[in-house]
């Protein structure tokens, strides 16, 4: 068993997830196994309570953990299947050794950082440590926060005990170029190192973010301040068109070669044709290119959409054509109308959300694409508003609403449901769904029962079904076990569908989502008949 640990130094935001997903992806290449982890230093228990202006998107596993985005990268770039046990955060350190303390299972003994605190940390890696070639283990935070020192310790004991010649730490860090000086600046780095190893912990691999070429000189100084082999000083510059060129760049400079030299793994060569073909289809699709607008309300935020974009850009690699994607705010739409915003697309999705701000626009802009013929796709809060629009506008149910938003409207045709966890008051994760008659969506799986991640309070409420139904609204998807409508479809349309489930968390580069590809094959079709 073999270990990889993350870290980052200087600033955050270095695309340490993205890095370490490509480490990952460079691995899986060489046939090996592998599974990845984040272990964030915040108190939170879990993302899933913090603001997308703090955090970015909450992404979901299959067994309903909220968790950090960087998952979602893991998840795209490699092929493991991640758990709860795979996001840890100080804040679950603390509840689980103030649990044991409360129990008494610690004895009387007086409660440290070290070692109580960081026993808790190495347990987690030991119990993560089965059925994989390789674990990755990415430190959130940047080295020299206060709160990252129990994680970096934990490590240092943890690589003394499984031996050090089977741990790599992999020290991720920025070249910042001074304009003035007109060079890359590598002291930032040296101070990051020189505080990793104050801590004991000597990085093996130097990563260098940096939007310049690195030459020699640079290398050979690096190599000697932070005390790493001049060819594990790697340069990773900023990617031109996309993320997904990162496998391919990283192993020509020679980082997957470099890890399992360094490991002592025995390998297979790589084969990157997998990557090879995403990014050709990427950097020159041929089939040409469709614009699609997504109307949210946290459109200037890069990450509250994570999963949504790059789906969108999995589902452009599917059908071989680029995806433009419009961000549109939805109080714009409510302010100029969705004509005024929204002509001229060739797709509308409504991704995922919550609370009221914004929700008119939203209303608006599932109205147009349903009058305008224009395929229309909502995720999750995207269809509870196509449903709400269609029962307002179709079935004159004036003052139909989520309870969500309104909780006294006498037309609750979203509304809540009894069976929630308990602890965040959702239905969270993977839950079966049925496909029925013969459908967009029963089209596009190809198969009758399908799996997808769920992350909310709120349901169609099933008093209103055989209503919607009568007026054009198909179902085309429940829960078995509960009766809930998973999606819904509009009859007399090209493509209009609302799945209360999120799909994007199951997207990969290397093979979109099967719905989220069938809405851009759609919109290309769409674009093209203009
Ligand atoms: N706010 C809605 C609910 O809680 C939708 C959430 C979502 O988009 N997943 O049901």
């Amino acid at each position: 068993m073999k270990y990889i640990f993350v870290t980052g130094g200087v600033v955050s935001s270095l695309g340490k997830g993205l890095t370490s997903g490509t480490l990952g992806a460079l691995l899986e290449t060489r046939n090996l196994k592998v599974r990845m982890q984040k272990f964030d230093p915040y108190l939170n228990v879990d993302p899933g309570m913090m603001s997308p202006f703090q955090h970015g998107e909450v992404y979901v596993l299959d067994d309903g953990a909220e968790t950090d985005l960087d998952l979602g990268h893991y998840e795209r770039f490699t092929h493991c299947k991640l758990s709860r046990f795979n996001s840890m955060s100080s804040g679950q350190v603390y509840e689980h050794v103030l649990q044991k303390e409360r129990r008494g299972d610690y004895q009387g003994k007086t409660v440290q950082v070290i070692p109580h605190v960081t026993n808790e940390i190495k347990d987690r890696l030991y119990a993560a440590s089965k059925d994989v070639d390789v674990l990755i283990t990415e430190i959130g935070g940047t080295v020299g926060d206060i709160e990252g020192l129990p994680f970096l310790e934990a490590l240092r004991q943890f690589s003394l005990e499984v031996g050090k010649e089977n741990v790599l730490f992999i020290h991720i860090t920025l070249l910042p170029y001074l304009k003035a000086a007109g060079e890359l600046k590598t002291k930032p780095s040296q101070q990051s190192v020189a505080k990793l190893r104050e801590i004991g912990i000597q990085p093996d691999i130097l990563v260098c973010r940096t939007e310049q070429p690195m030459d020699d000189d640079m290398r050979m100084k690096l190599s000697m301040f932070c005390n790493v082999e001049q060819r594990a000083v790697i340069e990773e510059r900023d990617v031109e068109h996309s993320i997904y060129e990162l496998p391919l760049m990283l192993d020509k400079e020679g980082m997957g070669e470099l890890i399992v030299q360094k490991l002592h793994i025995d390998c297979s060569a790589s084969d990157m044709s997998g990557w090879e073909n995403i990014v050709r289809r990427v950097i020159s699709p041929s089939n040409g290119e469709c614009k699609i607008a997504v109307v949210g309300k946290y459109i200037n935020l890069q990450d509250a959409y994570k999963s949504v974009y790059e789906s969108l850009a999995h589902a452009g690699i599917s059908n071989d054509c680029a995806v433009k994607i419009l961000r549109v705010d939805s109080e714009e739409v409510e302010a100029k109308g969705a004509e005024a915003i929204l002509k001229g697309v060739d797709g509308i999705l409504i991704p995922g959300g919550f609370g009221d701000r914004g929700i008119a626009g939203k209303v608006m802009s599932a109205k147009y694409a349903r009058e305008n013929n224009i395929p229309y796709f909502g995720l999750g809060l995207g269809m509870q508003v196509a449903v709400i629009e269609y029962a307002r506008n179709v079935l004159k149910l004036a003052d139909a609403n989520s309870s969500e938003f309104d909780a006294k409207t006498s037309n609750p045709v979203i509304s809540s449901f009894e069976d929630l966890d308990k602890a965040t008051s959702m239905r969270l994760g993977s839950y079966e769904c049925k496909l029925i008659g013969d459908s967009i969506s029963s089209k596009a799986y190809g198969e009758e029962f399908i799996r997808e991640r769920h992350r909310h309070r709120y349901e169609l409420n099933n008093a209103y079904r055989s209503r919607l139904e009568d007026a054009g609204m198909v179902v085309a998807g429940v829960n078995p076990k509960r009766d809930l409508v998973e999606i819904v479809e509009v009859k007399n349309h090209p493509w209009f569908v609302g799945v209360q489930f999120h799909p994007e968390f199951q997207s990969k580069p290397s093979n979109a989502h099967p719905l989220i590809s069938a809405f851009v094959a759609e919109a290309l079709k769409f674009s093209k008949s203009k």
